[in-house]
């Protein structure tokens, strides 16, 4: 359906160019993404003073955006998750999200419809349009450089010879060309205490906005492309795009991203919002941005690590989507490990000397890489990972503690004597094993296996709150004698 759509909109396009009139002919050949199309008829439309008006009909059936039409005020709304554009029949200003802009031509009433001028509409909505007189070809592409990558096709034609077809009355948005020498990359992208991060390598400089009906925060990332890491833990479809679920915020319904230009290469990042929000950006050395919805008042103002204050990185393993493991009587390991590292969080938070920063604060989903990633850019002091063991072999029972470079020996023994002692349980001893969080970290770090999950005896005392507040003790006693703070 949507291709017969832009069939349509093709022969509206080939009449819009009155210098391409010849190729406006049966004979031009037009090509979708790439694709040649074949060309079909229906659409009805105008040339009114040079602009091509189409019918809003068109816009909304064969572009693919929503189209309102409100009789009392002779307006049209055409929306994408982007962008909105608003206009007045027999006016020539619009509104592009909420500022006023200015056509040189009025959508028009002809017989049952609206009519609205072809170029102004589908440059505002990001549709790119090429014309390639030599060949007698327009491509038409909905990658342009304003593309909503969450409804749109991808795909650029990357004909040198291409040439947008000049119209004498407006302008064609130039792009600028790219730059891939210096594109920073996107890491890795989480939602927790309702604050959005975004880590990133590279100099950064987003640039961050509001969009209306629906409620929304737009963050562009200019010269930026995903990194493989990005890929490795989050989903990108094949148009570079994906999206994060977020629960437990009243105030955000979806996050999206996508690579939403590649002239320049630009990451959007955009939070659904479910009523409007005013929101704080801050970026932190090293990369980390975020995009913080919590009233300023509540923001924590000194910077992490300030007055020569060590900074603990708390990571509850697994969380959203990833569970752990499942213990004896089917609880999550994920809960288990926030349970905990919050406990430990919370002992923390009195120590005067130290700051305390969760890698997740919620059952939120969390890549590996994320993780390591936020100790790194923080300058942490130590990593400390939990979680449950589980074995396929039997229900053994006992506390382990696992690091991965040498530099963590020593906070892997320190933590580990105080663990054990804590836990109560079989000392299974400190272990060398190579994993993700310890071995990224660039600081000591360590992974605490507190007790087995699918042991009885292990699991009903880890699931306790006696046990937990203990384990969460003996944790700060050894993170207080490793960083000898007092
Ligand atoms: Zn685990």
């Amino acid at each position: 359906m949507k291709r017969l759509g832009f069939l349509m909109f093709l022969l509206v396009f080939l009449l819009a160019f009155p210098k391409a009139g010849d190729a406006a002919s049966a004979s031009a050949k037009i090509f979708l993404d790439g694709q040649q199309l074949n060309l079909s008829s229906g659409v009805q439309v105008a040339n009114v003073d040079n602009n091509i008006m189409i019918p809003i009909r068109v816009v909304s059936e064969n572009l693919g955006f929503k189209v309102d039409w409100e009789k009392a005020s002779q307006s049209v709304t055409v929306q994408n998750s982007i962008t909105t554009v608003k206009m007045v029949v027999g006016s020539k200003t619009a509104h592009i999200d909420g500022s006023q802009v200015s056509m040189n031509i009025t959508p028009v009433l002809s017989g049952q419809t609206t009519l609205v001028p072809l170029r102004f509409v589908s440059s505002q909505m990001g549709m790119d349009v090429k014309w390639d007189n030599q060949n007698k070809a327009v491509y038409l592409s909905s990658s342009g450089s304003m593309t909503d990558p969450w409804i749109d096709g991808n795909g650029t034609p990357n004909d040198p010879d291409t040439e947008v077809p000049s119209t004498p009355t407006e302008p064609v948005n130039p792009s600028l060309p790219g730059t891939p020498g210096s594109l920073a990359s996107i890491d890795g992208i989480s939602f927790s205490e309702n604050r959005l991060m975004i880590a990133t390598s590279g100099n950064v400089k987003p640039n961050v906005f509001k969009l209306s009906s629906p409620e929304r925060i737009v963050v562009d990332l200019p010269n930026t492309a995903f990194s493989e890491v990005f890929g490795y833990e989050h989903t990108l479809n094949t148009k570079n795009s994906g999206e994060l679920s977020v629960t437990g915020y009243p105030d955000v319904s979806l996050i999206r991203y996508a690579l939403f230009s590649d002239s320049p290469s630009t990451v959007r990042v955009v939070i659904n919002l479910n009523n409007a929000m005013d929101y704080t950006v801050t970026t932190e050395n090293d990369g980390l941005v975020f995009i913080n919805l919590n009233p300023p008042e509540a923001v924590p103002t000194p910077p992490v690590g300030s007055n020569g204050k060590k900074i603990v990185v708390l990571d509850a393993g697994h969380g959203g989507s990833d569970p752990g493991s499942n213990s004896v009587t089917g609880k999550k390991e994920k809960a288990f490990n926030l349970a905990l590292a919050q406990k430990v969080e919370k002992l923390l938070k009195n120590e005067k000397n130290i700051d305390v920063i969760m890698t997740r604060s919620d059952d939120s989903t969390l890549g590996l890489k994320d993780r390591s990633k936020i100790a790194n850019n923080l300058n942490a002091d130590i990593f400390v990972s939990m979680h449950g063991n589980n074995s396929t072999a039997g229900s053994p029972t006992g506390t382990e503690t696992l690091y991965t470079r040498a530099e963590s020996s020593k906070l892997a023994q320190t933590i580990h004597k105080h663990l054990v002692k804590a836990t109560g349980l079989k000392d299974r001893g400190v272990k060398t094993q190579n994993l993700s969080v310890t071995r990224e970290t660039k600081m000591p770090a360590v992974l605490l296996e507190v007790g087995f999950l699918n042991n009885k005896n292990d699991e009903s005392q880890m699931f306790s709150e006696d046990f937990q507040n203990r384990v969460a003790e003996g944790i700060v006693s050894g993170i207080k004698e490793y960083l000898n703070v007092q």
